[in-house]
């Protein structure tokens, strides 16, 4: 049990008894102390030999009473210590020159007097009272000393009167500082409390902000999951459609749709990535100039329906190859672009990009509505637009610059804006480009002929989505017509079909029933006869995760490919395996 619990227990019985002014805070002591104080003063008044004592001592108790009635009314506890204070040092001092003065033991009193303006009010007033006292001592020492004094006659009565005064300043001395000693705890204790309130407050935010990230991420798994067979089957039926320019244009206005909403769903897991830091930067060596326009380019078919000039400046002193992450930096050109377009209505949207020795300045400037100041500050921020009727006429999430912004920053560069409103606006982002040698092996390109079109390779798709195995079979049938190909829907059926019959390549879809592609290629790479255990191993993915692409190919993976994923992508993928291996 607490040693302070019993005086603790009193305390807030009194505090609930006292007037309304004294039941908080420092107030009950205050309260409590006077109290203590007039009893002493009565007391005193009875038992004290010395002339006037009575008369004296119940005057200061109905004056402290009179205190305590004014801080009720509302006189401020301060003033009414100092007062307090004031009057028992003169009666203090009119104790010990009627009881023997330096050597009276009414003296002792006097120490103690510091201590209430010390706790209740503040050390300084503290200070100054024991300035006060001191002054007094030397004034009684002089005062003895000279004789000043009146002498007495020491009886019984004054030894009665000594020794209470010893007791009761003894007992003073002790109380002052567990009430003080109290009211710290009490305060410490409420300190906790608030600190265990905002951990478990900071417990709670971080966990729901946790389950809001998982939430994005998964809804973005299971959007991409289905996507791959919306862009994969409109790949295949354009590659099949021949010379038919009607039903090609409605399958590049699917195309176009199904493009616009992988780029919603890829902003979003962005962003929860960023939010969750982590967004990675997968560098590489590219060229430059062929990346820049192959983001202006992809705007050509929206812009031929637009009255607008949309055009590049490309400084001539551009470094050819450059190193950086070629992909980040297409979203964020295609990304400004495609405000840029959104915004303007009639004019230009221009694209310069210029060499700065060090490097590079890309900027998109437009003609179009531009951003009213005020919002100016707040556009980079997440779910920012310039104003609510945006959103109702241009559509967008708001996310797109402020994922560039953390794409540009994780590139180690920095972006920014000028805008004047209806004048048009001017994204910039600089980025710390340098020239690079040519890399030794070129880029795969994503277009590329199947040389063993003709070869009867045995291939197993691994996924549980029908509709997704039935366009890895068509992708893989097209172009490898002799090929064997066999479906299973969960990881352990696949490491079962390859016990039973040997394949040239798996396709392993990682998200699975039963048992994952993760857990399959363990097996299959641990387990199986030595034949087949090598047995090439391509991973299906829409996890976009670099950290957790690289796990896979870690855990066995020959190579990881991202749904939704291109069909030509795909078969160079599977013939530069095939052809490395065989
Ligand atoms: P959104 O997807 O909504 O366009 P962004 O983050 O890309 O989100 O842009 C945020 C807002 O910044 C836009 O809604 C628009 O109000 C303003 N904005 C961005 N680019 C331009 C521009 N080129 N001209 C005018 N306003 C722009």
């Amino acid at each position: 049990m607490n040693r302070n619990t019993w005086l603790e227990q009193w305390a807030s019985r009194i505090a609930l008894r006292v007037p309304v002014r004294f039941q908080l805070g420092k107030m009950p002591y205050a309260f409590f102390f006077a109290q203590v104080v007039s009893v002493f003063l009565l007391v005193f008044a009875v038992i004290s030999p010395y002339p006037y004592a009575p008369v004296i001592f119940s005057l200061f108790a109905v004056f402290l009473q009179v205190l305590l009635v004014c801080i009720q009314r509302g006189m401020s506890l301060n003033l009414a210590i100092h007062l307090g204070t004031g009057l028992g040092a003169i009666i203090l001092l009119y104790s010990a020159w009627v009881s023997g003065g330096i050597h009276s033991p009414r003296l002792s009193w006097l120490l103690i007097l510091p201590l209430t303006p010390f706790y209740v009010i503040n050390r300084r007033s503290g200070i100054f009272w024991l300035a006060v006292v001191m002054a007094l001592q030397v004034f009684i020492a002089v005062a003895s000393h000279m004789a000043w004094v009146p002498v007495f006659e020491i009886g019984d009565a004054h030894v009665l009167s000594s020794f209470m005064v010893y007791t009761l300043v003894t007992c003073v001395l002790i109380v002052v500082p567990l009430m003080y000693d109290h009211m710290y705890r009490q305060a410490l204790e409420a300190s906790r409390d608030h600190q265990r309130e905002l951990e478990e407050r900071r417990e709670e935010l971080e966990h729901a902000s946790q389950m809001r990230e998982h939430f994005i991420a998964n809804v973005s798994h299971e959007l991409r999951t289905p996507m791959n067979a919306i862009l994969g089957f409109n790949a295949l039926l354009l590659a099949r459609l021949g010379d038919k320019p009607e039903a090609r244009k409605v399958l590049n206005h699917t195309r176009q749709s199904a493009d616009h909403l992988m780029t919603v769903i890829n902003d979003i897991l962005d962003y929860s990535q960023s939010q969750a830091g982590r967004l990675v930067i997968q560098p590489e060596t590219f060229e430059l100039r062929k990346t820049v326009e192959d983001a202006f380019e992809l705007f050509f078919p929206r812009v031929k329906s637009m009255e607008l000039a949309y055009r590049i400046e490309l400084d001539p002193a551009l470094p050819q190859w450059v190193h950086t992450d070629r992909h980040r930096l297409m979203q964020v050109l295609v990304n400004l672009l495609g405000n840029a377009l959104k915004f303007t209505h009639q004019g230009q949207v221009v694209l310069r990009v210029q060499w700065q020795n060090p490097g590079v300045l890309f900027a998109v400037q437009d003609t179009g509505i531009g951003i009213a100041k005020d919002r100016q500050a707040q556009i980079f921020n997440r779910f920012s637009q310039a104003n609510g009727d945006i959103q109702a006429l241009y559509g967008g999430n708001g996310l797109g610059l402020a994922i560039s912004r953390t794409l540009v920053q994780l590139l180690g560069g920095d972006i920014d804006f000028e805008s004047e409103p209806g004048q048009g606006s001017r994204f910039w982002f600089h980025l710390p480009l340098t020239a690079c040698p040519e890399p030794q092996q070129k880029p795969s390109a994503a277009r590329m002929e199947v040389q063993t079109a003709q070869l009867p390779w045995r291939f197993l798709i691994a996924d549980d989505h029908p509709v997704n195995r039935l366009l890895a079979r068509q992708v893989l049938k097209n172009a490898w017509p002799h090929s064997h190909i066999v479906e299973v829907s969960d990881g352990l059926q696949a490491v079962d079909m390859l016990r039973e019959q040997p394949f040239d390549l798996v396709l392993m879809d990682m998200v699975m029933p039963v048992m994952d592609g993760i857990v399959a290629t363990q097996m299959i790479r641990t387990q199986l006869p030595s034949a087949v255990r090598d047995v090439l191993i391509l991973g299906l993915t829409a996890n976009v995760n670099p950290v957790d692409l690289d796990a896979f190919r870690k855990e066995g993976l020959d190579d990881v490919m991202l749904k939704p994923f291109e069909p030509d992508l795909l078969c160079a993928k599977v013939e530069h395996w095939l052809l490395q291996r065989n």
